[in-house]
C-alpha cells in the first residue's frame, strides 16, 4: 500500500431478518423452499392488493438501532423506490427514504488492540426482491419470487473506515451483533447478509474526501477485504498516472480478484421516491422503544473488553469466547461456580471443546456437557487430584453424559498418585534404569529431567503427580 494515500470506506450492509412471515403479507419467510411456493398476491405485486406492515420487523430493526446506539424515530413512514427489474414484480421496492427508523448511531469495533468508533448513518427497513435463476438447459432465465417481501434492514455506515482490516472488523461485529440479538440467521452463504462497499482514496493528511466508487457483488466479508485492497490500489494507480477517479459502480469478481465497470454516475437511476400511499406514517410508542432497549444483551465487543479486563485473558481468547453467545454464556456459567480459574476454563473451551464443536458442527448447548461438570473436572485438575491428561479422559465422558466427574475418576482409577512412598519407588527404579541420562544431568544437561519425569509418568501409568515427580527426580540425583 502506498503510504502517501489514505483509504476511506463506507459500507452498506443488508441483513435479512428472521421473522416468521414476510414484511407485508402472511407468507412464510423461509430459505430453501421449492421455488414460488412462499408467495401470494401481495408479494407477487398483483394489482388491488394491500400491504400490511409486520410489527416484528419494526421491533427487530429497532433492536438493531439500539445495539448500534442510534436515535430511534418513533414516527416514520415508508417510501416507494421505483425501478424496473424482473426480480421485482411490483416495479418498486418499499423502502424508507428521508426518515429512516434509526439514525445517527455508532459501532465500536476492535481493530488490533484498539477500539475504533464507526459512525452509523442510518438503519432502515425494506423488502427484498426475488431471485433470478439463469438456466443454461433451457437457454433462459427463471424467476423465483419466494424472496420477494422478505424483510431487510439496511445499515449504512459513515465514511469512517480507514482500512480493509477496519472494514472486516466492522462487518464481523455487525454479524455477531445480529446473531446476539437473534434477529437474523446472518448466513453469508445463503445471502442473508450482503454488503455494498464504497471506496475512495485521498492524499495522506488531506481533510477532503476523494470521489467514491461503489462495488457490488461482494459476497463475503473476506471478499470485502480483498475488494477494498484491490480498489484502493486501482484508484491510487490512476491518480499516480495523473488521471482522475470517476464516480461509478463496479462489479467485484472474487474469483478473478478484479472489478469491472457496471455503470457510471451518468447512468445512475432516478428512483423517484415517494411515500407509499398504501402504508403511510406509523408510530411506535416510546414505552415500546424503551422496552426493546431493555432487551439488548451485553454485546460481543463489550464482552471481549470485559473478559480482558476482569479475567486478564488475551484479546484473541476473549474475542473467540465472546464470538458466539452460547459459548460466552457457557463460559460465564462455568466461572459462576467459583470453582476454577478463568484462564483454565478458557483453555479448555477454546481447545478440546472447540475441536469437538468444529468436528460435530454443533453449538455448545447441543452437547450433554454442563457448566457444573466442566467446572468440577477443571477444579479436580487445579486441586491436583487428576492430571491434565486424565482431565481429557474425563471430558470425553462428560461431553455426552451428565456423569459426575468424581465418579468417573473413581471408576477409571484416574486419581493422581501423590503419595511420596509410592512415587519414590518409581523414581528409584527409573534412575537405576537410565544411568546415561543421570550422568548427562550431572554434567549440566539439566533438560534431560523432562525425559526422566516422562519415564516416571510412564511407570506410574500416567497417574503420578508430574510436579512432585520432577522435584523428587532432581533431589534424588543431587543426593547421588
Ligand atoms: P447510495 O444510495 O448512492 O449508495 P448511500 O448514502 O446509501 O448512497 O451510501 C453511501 C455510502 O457511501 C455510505 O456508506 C457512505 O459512508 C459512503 N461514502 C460516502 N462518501 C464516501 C467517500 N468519499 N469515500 C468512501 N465512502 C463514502
Ligand atoms: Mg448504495
Ligand atoms: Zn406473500
Amino acid at each position: 500500500m502506498n503510504s502517501n494515500y489514505e483509504i476511506v470506506v463506507g459500507l452498506e450492509v443488508h441483513a435479512e431478518l428472521s421473522t416468521e412471515t414476510k414484511i407485508f403479507c402472511g407468507c412464510k419467510n423461509k430459505f430453501g423452499s421449492e421455488v414460488n411456493t412462499n408467495v401470494c398476491p401481495v408479494c407477487m405485486g398483483l394489482p388491488g392488493t394491500l400491504p400490511v406492515l409486520n410489527e416484528q420487523v419494526v421491533e427487530y430493526a429497532i433492536k438493531m438501532g439500539h445495539a448500534l446506539n442510534c436515535k430511534i424515530n418513533g414516527t416514520t413512514k415508508q417510501d416507494r423506490k421505483n425501478y424496473f427489474y424482473p426480480d421485482l414484480p411490483k416495479s418498486y421496492q418499499i423502502s424508507q427514504f428521508d426518515i429512516p427508523l434509526c439514525e445517527n448511531g455508532y459501532l465500536d469495533v476492535l481493530v488490533g488492540d484498539e477500539v475504533k468508533r464507526i459512525g452509523v448513518t442510518r438503519i432502515h427497513i425494506e423488502e427484498d426482491a426475488g431471485k433470478l435463476i439463469h438456466d443454461d438447459k433451457m437457454g433462459g432465465t427463471l424467476a423465483d419470487y419466494n424472496r420477494c417481501g422478505v424483510p431487510l434492514i439496511e445499515i449504512v455506515s459513515e465514511p469512517d473506515i480507514r482500512s480493509a482490516d477496519e472494514a472486516k472488523a466492522y462487518l464481523d461485529t455487525i454479524h455477531t451483533t445480529l446473531l446476539y440479538l437473534g434477529i437474523s440467521d446472518a448466513k453469508m452463504q445463503e445471502g442473508s447478509v450482503r454488503c455494498d462497499v464504497n471506496v475512495s482514496v485521498r492524499p495522506a493528511g488531506s481533510t477532503e474526501f476523494g470521489t467514491r466508487v461503489e462495488m457490488k457483488n461482494v459476497n463475503s466479508f473476506s471478499a470485502a477485504h480483498r475488494a477494498i485492497t484491490y480498489e484502493a490500489a486501482r484508484q491510487i494507480k490512476v491518480l499516480e498516472e495523473g488521471g482522475t477517479i470517476q464516480q461509478e459502480t463496479r462489479r467485484w469478481d472474487d474469483v478473478k480478484g478484479v472489478n469491472v465497470l457496471l455503470r457510471s454516475k451518468e447512468d445512475a437511476q432516478d428512483y423517484r421516491y415517494f411515500p407509499d400511499p398504501d402504508l403511510l406514517t406509523f408510530t411506535v410508542a416510546q414505552e415500546k422503544i424503551d422496552a426493546l432497549k431493555a432487551e439488548i444483551p451485553e454485546l460481543p465487543v463489550a464482552k471481549t473488553m470485559r473478559y480482558m479486563a476482569d479475567y486478564k485473558l488475551s484479546r484473541a481468547d476473549s474475542e473467540l469466547l465472546a464470538l458466539n453467545k452460547n459459548t460466552a454464556a457457557f463460559f460465564e456459567a462455568v466461572l459462576a461456580t467459583g470453582k476454577c480459574e478463568p484462564k483454565s476454563v478458557s483453555n479448555w473451551i477454546l481447545g478440546d471443546i472447540y475441536k469437538v464443536l468444529n468436528e460435530r458442527r454443533c453449538e455448545i448447548t447441543e452437547l450433554a456437557l454442563t457448566p457444573a461438570n466442566l467446572a468440577e473436572m477443571i477444579s479436580l485438575i487445579e486441586k491436583k487430584t487428576i492430571s491434565n491428561a486424565a482431565g481429557k479422559t474425563v471430558l470425553e465422558v462428560i461431553l455426552d453424559t451428565d456423569k459426575d466427574p468424581n465418579e468417573i475418576v473413581k471408576e477409571k482409577g484416574l486419581a493422581q498418585v501423590s503419595d511420596t512412598g509410592a512415587l519414590n519407588a518409581i523414581v528409584e527404579k527409573v534412575l537405576a534404569n537410565n544411568e546415561k541420562a543421570v550422568a548427562d544431568f550431572k554434567n549440566g544437561k539439566t533438560n534431560v529431567v523432562g525425559f526422566l519425569v516422562g519415564q516416571c509418568m510412564k511407570e506410574s501409568r500416567g497417574k503420578g503427580n508430574p510436579a512432585m515427580l520432577k522435584e523428587m527426580v532432581v533431589a534424588a540425583i543431587e543426593k547421588m
